[in-house]
């Protein structure tokens, strides 16, 4: 029989469970990718991420001929492509990871509708984008886990499941399908100069050399802005070019404390996805409201997103963003405080424009938290605000950071660099750096205000 290996979020051949049922199922399988319309008319195709996917497609398609097959690539909207495929190699079963999003549940529901109505099967496997599935650990008589702390502490507890090797061979029937799509055919014009190169190869020539050379100072390291020394393994784990229970079976065979808080923090990736996949309107809609009355100022959004607040760790981290597609877990807390509490914009527009640049831009990690960080969802303090002064002297003390990536502020000395408004005027005037946006101590209180907290 013919079995059809659906690929999503699950880039991959190693540690595949998709894959490997279907190669267990047939004797002859399609590896088949969608270019889905549904995710572009989403808005979900963005530049920077479409040219890391165009890099994961050729590896995935390489990785699949060295093992005697191919990548089948099809363009539309993914069920009906599906469901064509499926019906021109007459495959008995399609296999499919389970998604989180509302927009995956609803693929999954249309896809087994389809393919029923035409004699077929479709095979869902979950734990294949988290390393435990979501739903799998719930507290008593509760569909997800709300707070870290216990979510943890039963993840950790699950028993390990074993890590598959890659399959042998895999036979692809004769179906039509379309080359292997460039970043151009993918949209990617306009991505950001500094990403990095997709696909599974690359991926996991990157995690063997963090577990080897960067994960044993993790977890005194992890929060430096300037040691930039966290995995940059984002992106793979997003796409699925990495499995993250290989990702985290290997790191526990590092026994260190980089290893341990390393395999913390993604948990905090399953946390997020377990509470999306339990709560899909969570993507837009507040997972708790705080009756927020968010502020609009055109001006403000636009300074935050270009990086010229006058905050300058706060516009390091944007400008950032902008080359590189990416930024550091702490930095994104530092913008996210900033835009939802200090300026007190709608989370929301936040979390779009990081979804339009992050190139590792996933729905329950960013949409989750940029709830955390707004308050409005899981977090436990939710009227906390970083101060951005505070927050750049604490996790960049030396002030690299900021002038690596603020030409402006390059020449300002040590830590000197986080409040350029106190130079002597003779320096500032020269800077070319922008004003303070607005006075802390002031939004401050118009946020406590709003709130209701004094
Ligand atoms: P490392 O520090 O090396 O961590 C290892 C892995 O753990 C990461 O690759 C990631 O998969 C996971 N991880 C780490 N921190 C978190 C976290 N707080 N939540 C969930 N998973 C985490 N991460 C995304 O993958 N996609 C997003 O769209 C995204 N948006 C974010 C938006 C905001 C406002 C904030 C505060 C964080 C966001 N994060 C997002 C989480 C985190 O910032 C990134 O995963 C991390 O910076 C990626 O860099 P790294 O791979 O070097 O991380």
């Amino acid at each position: 029989p013919v079995a059809l290996a659906l690929f999503t979020s699950d880039l991959r051949l190693h540690d595949n469970p998709v894959l490997r049922a279907a190669v267990r199922a047939g004797d002859r399988v399609v590896p088949l990718f969608v270019v889905d319309s549904g995710v572009a008319a989403a808005g979900f195709a963005a530049p920077n991420r479409s040219a890391f996917l165009a890099g994961c497609l050729a590896d995935l398609d390489e990785g699949l001929r060295a093992r005697g097959g191919r990548l089948v690539v099809r363009r539309g909207d993914v069920v009906e492509e599906t469901c064509r495929v499926a019906a021109a190699a007459d495959a008995v079963e399609v296999h499919v990871a389970g998604g989180v999003s509302g927009y995956a549940h609803r693929r999954e529901e249309r896809l087994r509708a389809a393919l029923e109505a035409d004699g077929r099967r479709l095979r869902v496997h979950d734990a294949v984008v988290t390393v435990v599935a979501p739903g799998e650990v719930a507290p008593a008589g509760k569909d997800h886990f709300a707070v870290f702390t216990p979510y943890f502490r039963r993840w950790s507890a699950e028993p390990p499941r074993a890590v598959a090797d890659p399959p042998r061979r895999v036979d692809v029937p004769e179906v039509d399908g379309l080359p292997v799509p460039s970043a151009a055919d993918l949209g990617a014009d306009g991505a950001a100069p500094g990403l990095p190169r997709g696909g599974e190869r690359e991926g996991r020539r990157r995690l063997t050399a963090w577990l080897r050379n960067g994960v044993d100072r993790y977890a005194e390291l992890h929060d430096d802005l300037a040691a930039d020394a966290t995995s940059r393994l984002s992106a793979y784990l997003h796409f699925g070019c990495l499995s993250p229970l290989e990702v985290v079976t290997r790191a526990r065979g590092n026994d260190s404390p980089g290893a341990e808080a390393f395999v913390r923090q993604l948990a905090w990736r399953d946390f997020h996805h377990q509470v999306l996949a339990a709560r899909p309107r969570a993507a837009a809609a507040d997972y708790r409201t705080r009756h927020d009355r968010w502020r609009r100022d055109a001006g403000e959004f636009d300074a935050w997103r270009a990086g010229y607040t006058g905050y300058p760790v706060v516009d390091a981290a944007m400008r950032q963003l902008a080359h590189e597609g990416w930024t550091h877990n702490r930095a994104r807390m530092i913008v996210a405080s900033f835009l939802a509490k200090t300026l007190h914009h709608d989370w929301r527009e936040g979390a779009r424009h990081f979804l339009r640049h992050l190139v590792d831009g996933d729905l329950a990690n960013n949409q989750l938290n940029w709830q955390w960080m707004a308050g409005t969802g899981t977090d436990t303090r939710p009227n906390r605000v970083l101060n951005p002064v505070v927050q750049g002297r604490r996790f960049d003390p030396g002030g690299d950071y900021v002038r690596r990536w603020v030409p402006e502020l390059a020449g300002v000395p040590g830590p000197a660099v986080h409040e350029p408004w106190k130079l002597p005027a003779a320096v500032r005037s020269g800077l070319r750096y922008p004003e303070p946006l607005v006075d802390l101590a002031e939004a401050l209180a118009r946020f406590r205000a709003a709130r209701g907290l004094d």
